[in-house]
């Protein structure tokens, strides 16, 4: 079986270094013995340097964002090669957080896409819609698509409790795979547990999950994560 991916994203929490670590000691002594599933732990920026010094190889850690020029007079944003030097392999692109409260357009993601990519960074572009997958990768080629991986966040679904259907969710994943190949990874977020992980690897047949406020709570994070990893 290939290796799930499982990506937690911490959002704008935890709110101290100190609470920051301890979930992040709390995560690495639980997923000791994962063989399954490769697990990419997104802090936010601050908390990037600890968490790469501390993590282990088996444990991958990404931005949750990046900026699309790679250094100059942008105050307040972070290069892809400034995540690189850190240890990062991944980094989010385009959540609908970003979209929705920062304006982020289509066209900024796109560049951010193109960025990150020339620079060998995984980005983990998130997406709810079809009609966004042809925009935000306007001008990348088949070849680089393959490297992009791919999250479907339905916005109804997102903190809020509610999940698209396992059929929805299975539907979604079709098409996109029937644009992209299906070489593409393409994960499922949106109020990921440890009762329904499971069903949108069996059912809806994602290659992983993006999950938001399960991997603030280690011991439900451990638990979906190795539900994940006991999959045959
Ligand atoms: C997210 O914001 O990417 C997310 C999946 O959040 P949650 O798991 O809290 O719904």
């Amino acid at each position: 079986m290939d290796k799930k991916l499982i990506v937690a994203n911490w959002k704008c929490n935890p709110t101290t270094f100190k609470k920051a670590e301890l979930l992040f000691d709390l995560i690495k002594k639980g997923l000791k013995n994962i063989k399954n599933v490769e697990v990419v732990i997104c802090p936010p920026f601050v908390y990037l340097t600890t968490i790469n010094k501390k993590r282990e190889t088996s444990i991958k850690t990404g931005g949750q964002d990046c900026f699309w020029k790679k250094k100059g007079p942008f105050t307040g944003e972070v290069s892809p090669d400034m995540l690189k030097d850190l240890g990062c392999r991944y980094v989010i692109i385009g959540h609908s957080e970003r979209r929705r409260y920062f304006s982020e357009t289509d066209t900024m993601i796109n560049k951010k896409l193109k960025l990150t990519l020339k620079k060998k960074l995984k980005p983990i572009l998130c997406i709810d819609k079809i009609s966004q997958v042809k925009k935000d990768l306007k001008g990348i080629s088949r070849g680089e698509i393959k490297n992009i991986v791919l999250a479907y966040e339905p916005l109804f679904a997102i903190g809020t409790g509610k999940t698209a259907s396992p059929e929805k969710a299975a539907e979604f994943n079709l098409s996109i795979k029937r644009i992209l190949g299906d070489k593409v990874l393409i994960l499922y977020g949106g109020s990921v547990s440890s009762k329904n992980a499971r069903g949108f690897i069996q059912e809806s047949g994602f290659q992983g999950l993006l999950i938001g406020g399960a991997s603030l709570r280690a011991k439900e994070f451990i638990r979906i994560v190795k539900n994940i990893d006991s999959l045959r």
